[in-house]
């Protein structure tokens, strides 16, 4: 092609050079030589503008375009063939739309306008929605007819999008303040004015179309609040708040009693000099939400007062981790103190063990149930034990698994001791042998016990709810009156003594203790009776009274003293004959003791033997010298024995004291008259024994038998007179207390041995044994071999029909105890305590034919007692004795 004949097609950028190397000798509009001058001018005018344009050219409109409209075509669309085709060819989806246009301006109509218009049109592979601004004005061929259209576009689809996108969220917005019933407002500080919403204008009662006054509205805040909002409204017009604004206020419209709360966020815009322009934000009807706070906070805080008054702890166990939340009072319960950090498993493990299983069980019907109750023991540190009861609630998530528990403990010490309590005084009350009775302060019976039943014969059902009335005698009426009087001033009345009528008419002695009832306030409601059936006593008690009289009566008439002491050993009576021999009054005895009456001398011994007898048990037997009303004293002789009750619990002491100086004074008389007769008895004894000696030496040889027998019986008959002397020498010598012991060291088997070849002598038909171990001892030779010989002399003459005599001696206790054992007439247990008494015998026709003054066994006893040994007998009637006496071994 020539360049000249496409010069009008210089330039034009990228559709400049298609239209150039573009083949048009087949296209409907010829090659570009053929081209009218009106369309070459036309296509350099476009495609040398930026601007957008189309050119429709030709009965076929064919199409031409310039490299500014050529991206509305997109890629993989109509460019570039559509260039020089017919436009109802690559049009299509738009012809109907264009055409009419098209066909307007060729026809010679006015040029045309359309703004954002869409035009669908096939690009990029597909359909797209296509927004347009367009002009159509017809381009006139030569002969000045409209021949084509140009086409002035611009392609506004962003611009159009853009529009609707914001449109859309200005909808959205307004669909969401409306559905979120804000009120919109917006403040321009410059004129103190402010535009609302149709909301906000109903808030506070504004109906203005127009702008309102700041001030016209802030009148519509309650009081309360109205300078706290101004405040922060003017805080946020200043630039250093960072202009945020949010405020919680009551309004008030007019005419209107009820408030509104509105919440109020708000944001200020600032210009470069730092000033508000701009002041807009939002306001939310929070009255609701509000009053649901307040609510919920008054609901805490009412819980709160409860669970404080209640004394509960609170806790919150997470299940999965085991975390424990509590409160401080939680923490108390359980023994610790406030703030100390207690892991789950060791609050587990103070729990008693005996209370775990029933423990897990509630955890575990917890699980099931939803609800939680148990009662457990908890042991503090110090050991001591506490109930505690818990409750609680379990959580579930969304599969239903239990993950957390919320809970309450309380300290139930004090209700379970009460509940024991209550269940012990129940116990009690039931299995009292007394009557306890409850009534109201009208009388009326509100508890009626077993006792009750069985004293009075009427049941539990029949007396409850009657008047007490019922059981009081009628002469005793003004009692119940009297009664219920003192137990309204808070009176106790205590073992009141009267009468009652059972439900058999039968009177009964009865001793009443009342207490008044007190409610909770302290205020009384009531009495408890507790009544004894004391008919019984009464009688027995009036038994002891006539009792008491016989026997004071009695011991009143006696010369003897006669007196009692309580288990103590306190005296508390003392006969008539005390007082007469004494001149003490009563008073004076009570007041001084009765030791006073006792010699001086004897006091020490007297305390101490009746203060061995009350401690042991045992007799009191005593000798001492009371003192009488004239200043003489007088030796008594005084016993006492205890009264034992069936358990052999000592009662009392019952005592007698026997006058016996008179005996003491004969007994003082007889021993000096022994004393006086052994004495006088040894000389004239001596002398016969001399010539008797001298006798039988001069008539040895004598053929008279008679004779020499006479001498030799008396011979033996003066050594026991004169044994028997020496022991009534030996007696008064003991009662003096002149009785010397010679003490030395001495092989005891030696003497015993000794004496035993003497027995055996004298008593040749017996067969006397001995055998023993050899032992030393510090003691009287003489003395000790005496009371052998008189243990020897005793088995001999008291065991006629048998001959054999035992010795023995052994040690035991740094003591030798020597044994002398016959089997002869024995001893019987009675007199097996008196042998060793001075003068006693023991009388029976057996004995009447053995010789004796009973001063043997008193003699030996005497010398064992002062060598500090023991002397004893072991014996039975008929089978024989063995006696025994031990010594000190030598230390
Ligand atoms: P008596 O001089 O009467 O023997 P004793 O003081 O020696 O006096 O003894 C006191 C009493 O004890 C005796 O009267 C006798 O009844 C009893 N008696 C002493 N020894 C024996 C014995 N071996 N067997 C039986 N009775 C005895």
């Amino acid at each position: 092609m020539e360049a000249a004949a496409y010069r009008f097609l210089s330039g034009g950028g990228e559709m400049g050079n298609l239209i150039r190397s573009k083949d048009w000798s087949a296209s409907l509009v010829g090659t570009p030589d053929t081209w009218p001058q009106s369309l070459r001018t036309t296509l350099s005018i476009i495609l040398n503008s930026k601007f957008p344009m189309f050119l429709f050219w030709g009965p076929d409109l064919v199409c031409f375009y310039n490299d500014a409209y050529r991206p509305s075509l997109g890629n993989e669309g109509k460019h570039p063939n559509i260039l020089g085709s017919r436009g109802e060819d690559y049009w299509q989806e738009i012809w109907l739309v264009i055409k009419p246009l098209i066909d307007q301006v060729l026809a010679g109509g006015e040029a045309t306008w359309s703004e954002d218009q869409l035009i669908p049109i096939y690009r990029n592979g597909k359909m797209e929605d296509v927004y347009w601004t367009f002009s159509y004005s017809p381009v006139n061929d030569e002969s000045g007819k409209p021949a084509g259209v140009f086409v002035t576009c611009n392609e506004t689809t962003d611009k159009v999008n853009t529009r609707n996108k914001l449109e859309e969220s200005v909808n959205q917005l307004e669909f969401a303040i409306d559905a979120a019933k804000l009120g919109t407002w917006d403040y321009n500080p410059a004129t103190n004015t402010f535009k609302a919403n149709d909301r906000l204008k109903e808030w506070f009662g504004l109906n203005t179309e127009n702008e309102i006054e700041l001030d016209h509205a802030i009148n519509i805040i309650a009081e309360k609040d109205r300078q706290r909002i101004i405040d922060s409204i003017q805080k946020a017009l200043d630039h250093s708040s960072g202009g945020f604004y949010e405020a919680e206020y009551c309004i008030i419209k007019p005419g209107s009693q009820q408030g509104m709360i509105v919440q109020a966020k708000g944001r200020a815009w600032f210009n470069e000099e730092k000033i508000a322009y701009r002041f807009n934000g939002t306001l939310e009807d929070v009255t609701e939400q509000v009053t649901a706070r307040k609510k919920l906070e008054e609901n805490e805080e009412k819980l709160n007062i409860v669970i404080d008054a209640s004394e509960l702890g609170t806790w919150e166990l997470d299940l999965k981790t085991k975390e424990i939340i509590y409160s401080d009072r939680h923490m108390e319960i359980l023994g610790h103190t406030k703030g100390e950090v207690v892991k789950y498993e060791e609050l587990v493990k103070q729990l008693h063990p005996d209370d775990l299983i029933s423990r897990d069980k509630a955890f575990e019907k917890a699980f099931e149930t939803g609800t939680l109750h148990y009662e457990t023991r908890v042991i503090y540190e110090d050991g001591s034990i506490h109930w505690v009861e818990g409750r609680g609630k379990v959580f579930y998530d969304e599969d239903h698994n239990p993950v957390k528990m919320i809970g309450t403990s309380r300290d139930i010490t004090e209700v379970q001791q009460r509940e024991e309590n209550m269940a012990r005084m129940a116990a009690i009350v039931q299995s009292s042998s007394d009557a306890i009775i409850s009534k109201d302060l009208n009388g009326i019976i509100t508890s009626w016990n077993a006792a009750a039943e069985q004293i009075f014969g009427y049941t539990e059902k029949e007396m409850i709810g009657q008047p007490l009335l019922r059981l009081i005698p009628a002469d005793r009426m003004d009692e119940e009156t009297s009664i219920l009087l003192q137990i309204r001033s808070g009176e106790r009345v205590n073992h009141f003594e009267t009468k009652r009528i059972t439900k058999n008419n039968e009177i009964l002695d009865i001793s009443l203790t009342i207490s008044p009832i007190r409610g909770l306030h302290g205020n009384i409601i009531g009495a408890s009776k507790i009544a004894r059936d004391i008919t019984a006593q009464k009688e027995a008690e009036r038994q002891i009274a006539a009792n008491e009289q016989k026997f004071r009566v009695l011991a009143d008439s006696m010369p003897q003293f006669v007196w009692t002491g309580d288990a103590a050993g306190n005296l508390n009576y003392f006969n008539q004959a005390v007082y007469q021999y004494s001149g003490l009054s009563k008073e004076q005895i009570k007041k001084e003791g009765w030791l006073q009456i006792v010699h001086p001398d004897d006091r020490e011994a007297n305390v101490e033997a009746w203060t061995h007898s009350v401690q042991t048990g045992t007799d009191f037997i005593f000798e001492h010298r009371f003192g009488r009303h004239d200043g003489e004293y007088r030796w008594q002789l005084s016993r006492a024995i205890p009264q034992r009750d069936a358990a052999g619990n000592i009662q009392m002491w019952v005592g007698t004291s026997t006058d016996i100086q008179d005996i003491k004074e004969q007994d003082q008389q007889k021993d000096f008259f022994i004393s006086m007769a052994s004495h006088e008895l040894k000389t004239p004894i001596t002398s016969i024994k001399g010539y008797i000696q001298l006798l039988q030496t001069a008539y040895a040889k004598s053929e008279d038998t008679l004779l020499k027998k006479s001498l030799g019986v008396i011979d033996k008959q003066i050594v026991t007179l004169t044994s028997l002397i020496t022991d009534l020498l030996d007696v008064s010598k003991i009662k003096s207390g002149s009785l010397v012991l010679n003490k030395q060291d001495f092989e005891i088997t030696e003497m015993i041995s000794e004496i035993v070849n003497q027995i055996k002598h004298v008593n040749p038909d017996h067969h006397i044994t001995f055998s023993g171990k050899s032992a030393l001892v510090f003691a009287d030779r003489e003395r000790i071999g005496q009371v052998l010989i008189n243990l020897l002399t005793n088995a001999v003459k008291y065991s006629p029909n048998s001959k054999e005599i035992i010795i023995k001696n052994f040690i035991e206790n740094d003591h030798v105890v020597v044994s002398v054992h016959d089997s002869g007439i024995g001893i019987s247990k009675a007199d097996q305590e008196k042998i060793f008494e001075r003068f006693y015998r023991v009388e029976g026709k057996d004995e009447r034919t053995y010789p004796g003054f009973g001063i043997g066994l008193f003699i030996s006893s005497e010398i064992i007692q002062r060598h500090d040994g023991k002397i004893s007998v072991s014996s039975e009637p008929g089978k024989g004795s063995v006696f025994y006496f031990s010594i000190p071994l030598k230390k």
